[in-house]
């Protein structure tokens, strides 16, 4: 057997688990979501922008040294920041000790991370796992310092539920991990709130006579037709993710418009109108990435209760996540939905 035949065997079971995991919307959308194995000294991870979901079609992972990596991290380097294409979490999967990590946007998980009372409410939730939640702090090496320090108090944790962000879980095998996550999707899981549907004759109409047209996702609409979760798009960001758009930081983009009939020329530049009551329209030139995170924000929003105290991030955690949020995914925006979609389907009946 060559070496790369071996190498390839043992990242086989990764590669699975990685297209499985990036298949479940309610896990990853587009690109989000990194995994990573430690063999023989190396950190194989998964390229920035690339998407988990083509992890078994494509060459997702790059192969990085990892002592170069702790040698960075000890001198205070971002090592994503020496390998262009390495994810902007290497840092974090770096940090955590077991041989497989993997971090997912799972739309459960987030649902409780963006809540004031995160800790409180996970803690009879995630109780008897060896857990810990990490407050809010912006990704790569900062979001690696805070779980350095979680490590040096309990050593053993392998679940991180990150505030307004996401899910980080540690195994000694893609086994235990893919195990874990089941464990964990299933204690935080929280029926979806339902919303009366979309009102598709005025939606029709409004597309007719403009440049919006009808998502493909119907579950998208819940961000018009639902009162709570509009109410809490009004209140500010959520995560990094929603900022994602080119004026993402004006969060107005995810304020309902009042008027069942908008007039396009009041909204023009927008790449999404949510209209009040009625549903969502898009641009046609919005990218897969973009429509994939409004599904993931929809998930999310109806899962979240009408009195639940939320989390918002601050302007200037918004400043200084938007940025590099916005560059993932405009760097990634290039395969098209219905081809992901035909990879998952395909992929789905190779592994059964
Ligand atoms: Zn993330």
């Amino acid at each position: 057997m060559t070496r790369s035949t071996s190498i390839r065997r043992h990242l086989w079971p990764l590669l699975e688990l990685a297209t499985r995991v990036g298949c479940d919307p309610l896990l990853t959308q587009a690109s989000t979501g990194n995994i990573s194995i430690k063999l023989d000294g190396v950190l194989w991870i998964k390229a920035s922008g690339k998407w988990l979901a083509d992890a078994t079609s494509d060459e997702i992972l790059i192969p990085l040294d990892l002592g170069e990596l702790h040698a960075s991290i000890r001198q205070d380097r971002d090592p994503a920041e020496g390998h262009s294409n390495a994810s902007i979490e290497t840092a974090m999967h770096v940090t955590l000790p077991h041989p497989v990590v993997l971090h997912v946007h799972s739309v459960h998980t987030i649902a409780w991370a963006v809540r004031q009372d995160a800790a409180a409410q996970l803690e009879t939730r995630l109780h008897g796992l060896r857990w810990q939640f990490i407050p809010y702090v912006a990704s790569g090496l900062p979001l690696a310092r805070e779980i350095e320090k979680s490590l040096s108090v309990r050593p053993n944790t392998d679940v991180l539920v990150l505030g307004n962000h996401g899910l980080v879980l540690g195994g000694k095998d893609c086994q235990a991990t893919a195990d874990l996550l089941a464990d964990v999707e299933r204690r935080l899981a929280i029926p979806a709130r339902q919303a009366h549907p979309a009102d598709y004759a005025l939606l029709a109409d409004l597309a007719a006579d403009s440049p919006w047209a009808l998502p493909d996702d119907d579950a998208i609409h819940v961000l018009a037709t639902d009162p709570v979760s509009r109410n809490i798009l009004e209140g500010g960001f959520l995560y990094p993710c929603q900022a994602m758009f080119s004026d993402g930081n004006s969060p107005e983009l995810f304020h309902a418009a009042p008027d069942p009939a908008p007039d396009a020329a009041d909204y023009a530049g927008r790449p999404f109108l949510i209209v009040k009551g009625c549903g969502v329209v898009l641009r046609p030139e919005i990218t897969p990435a973009e429509t994939a995170m409004l599904s993931g924000l929809a998930q999310v929003v109806q899962r979240i209760g009408p009195s639940a105290p939320v989390r918002y991030l601050t302007d200037d955690e918004v400043a200084a996540g938007s940025s590099t949020a916005a560059y993932r995914y405009r760097a990634l925006a290039n395969a098209r939905a219905s081809e992901l979609q035909a990879r998952c389907k395909v992929t789905t009946r190779q592994t059964g």
